[in-house]
């Protein structure tokens, strides 16, 4: 029965039935996270990952999941968010502040994702662009000697 100020995240193949406090689970294979509720009430929440529902960011050293966590029915009822491993509650927020951690999350995770993405376009452009602008050159100058 801990506050837990930040969790340490594990990523895992299962879930196990009973889960540590503090302990942030993550299985890719499931695109599932599940952790128990940061007031040390031991209520067991999962947090589905899917674009509808939740996201994962991982940066290489530590976990966001968003949007925020909100406990309604757990009698505690405790609203946070768990941004790089450290939870932030809710509460203590206001509503433009949550929106815009999540956002801030989204945007993070999309950027993240363009890049991966952005990298082949971006080839793709470059492959493209050195041929057409041969071909333009090529014609005028071709022509003067005729
Ligand atoms: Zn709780």
């Amino acid at each position: 029965m801990t506050i837990a100020a930040s969790f340490t995240h594990r990523f895992v193949e299962y879930l196990p039935n009973v889960l540590e406090e503090g302990i942030l689970y993550v299985s890719i294979r499931f695109r599932t996270a599940s952790h128990l509720c940061a007031c040390g009430c031991e209520y067991k929440v999962v947090t589905p990952l899917s674009p509808a529902r939740w996201l994962i960011t991982y940066n290489g050293a530590s976990v966001t999941l968003s949007p925020s966590i909100g406990n309604w029915q757990a009698a505690c009822r405790s609203h946070y968010l768990i941004i790089r491993d450290k939870v932030h509650w809710a509460k203590d927020w206001s509503e433009e502040q949550v929106e815009w951690a999540s956002r801030r999350d989204a945007r993070e995770l999309l950027w993240q994702g363009s890049t991966g993405a952005g990298g082949s376009a971006v080839q793709k452009k470059r492959a493209g662009h050195p041929s057409k602008s041969r071909r333009k050159p090529l014609m005028p100058w071709r022509r003067r000697p005729d």
